[in-house]
């Protein structure tokens, strides 16, 4: 109760703290004021998909918005903007990639010589990337960080709930996955963590017939309202199916496609 999730300063000695002490340091240069975690259960559900559209989308409305690629093994966030471009660095820590509307990205990808090249490194390894993402980027006057977590709750997921100060997280499903056990899981997960959960966004809810306008439940209907409720948190948002979305996050134009459900979310 009353907890600002500010442990330097409180004095009980909760079960959180312990959690607090390993949170890592931000770069000196760097200013970021929320950190928001994509989870998902699996790989392919869309989550970075939607990370993307939830920076195109405050950094539209005039935030400066970050993402921070923590899917190491699955970096996708690069291609869907474009970027082709090797980071760059100085002395003073790694500079991030500027997407063509100003978003600031760092991802394994745009450090890798060929971005087709894998990366078979081994957990620590692949923790110790995500860590040096907060540490040694500089990260410059970032309203809204957005950080695409890895599928799962496994080695770097822990990491980033535990180095990084998390201001909440938010669930992508799609109707086909077991969703109450992966939404159950996750709510667990950001419990232990003291981490609030922000909502649920299902993606390919639903494809709308371009012809006739009806909706079709394809992966089957979405039980989705009575599983926030269950867990007490709430739908942010429903996305369709749709081959445009796909085109963009395909083709690297992820900041031409407006999606009004994704608009209408409210972090702020
Ligand atoms: P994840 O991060 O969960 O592994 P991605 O965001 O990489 O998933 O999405 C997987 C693939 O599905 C990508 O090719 C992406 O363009 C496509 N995709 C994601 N969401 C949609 C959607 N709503 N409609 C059509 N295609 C989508």
């Amino acid at each position: 109760m009353g907890c600002t999730h500010d442990c330097e300063s409180c004095s009980t000695s909760c079960s959180s703290k312990s959690e607090q002490s390993l949170k890592i340091e931000l770069n000196e240069l760097s200013s970021v004021k929320k950190v928001i975690g994509v989870i998902s259960g699996k790989g392919g559900v869309g989550k970075s998909t939607v990370t993307s559209m939830l920076a195109v989308s405050m950094q539209r409305k005039g935030f400066q918005s970050a993402i921070l690629d923590a899917d190491v093994t699955g970096p996708s966030i690069p291609k869907a903007f474009g970027l082709k471009e090797r980071a760059k660095g100085s002395e003073l820590g790694i500079f991030p990639a500027i997407t063509s509307t100003g978003i600031e990205v760092m991802s394994v990808n745009l450090l890798l010589e060929h971005e087709t090249d894998p990366v078979v490194w081994r957990g620590p390894v692949i923790s110790g990337t995500v860590k040096q993402f907060w540490s040694d980027v500089i990260w410059n006057d970032v309203d809204y960080m957005f950080v695409d977590m890895p599928p799962g709750t496994g080695d770097v997921a822990l990491t980033v709930f535990q180095s990084l100060p998390l201001d909440g997280i938010i669930i992508v499903t799609s109707p086909q996955e077991l969703v109450s056990m992966i939404v159950e899981k996750a709510v667990k997960m950001a419990d232990m963590m003291n981490i609030p959960i922000l909502g649920i966004v299902e993606n390919m809810s639903y494809f709308q017939c371009p012809e006739c306008g009806k909706k079709h439940s394809i992966f089957g209907d979405s039980h989705i309202e009575e599983i926030a409720a269950k867990f007490n948190t709430k739908v942010l948002a429903k996305l369709p199916i749709d081959p445009e979305f796909a085109k963009c996050a395909d083709t690297g134009t992820i900041e031409m496609y407006v999606s009004d459900s994704i608009d209408e979310i409210k972090l702020s």
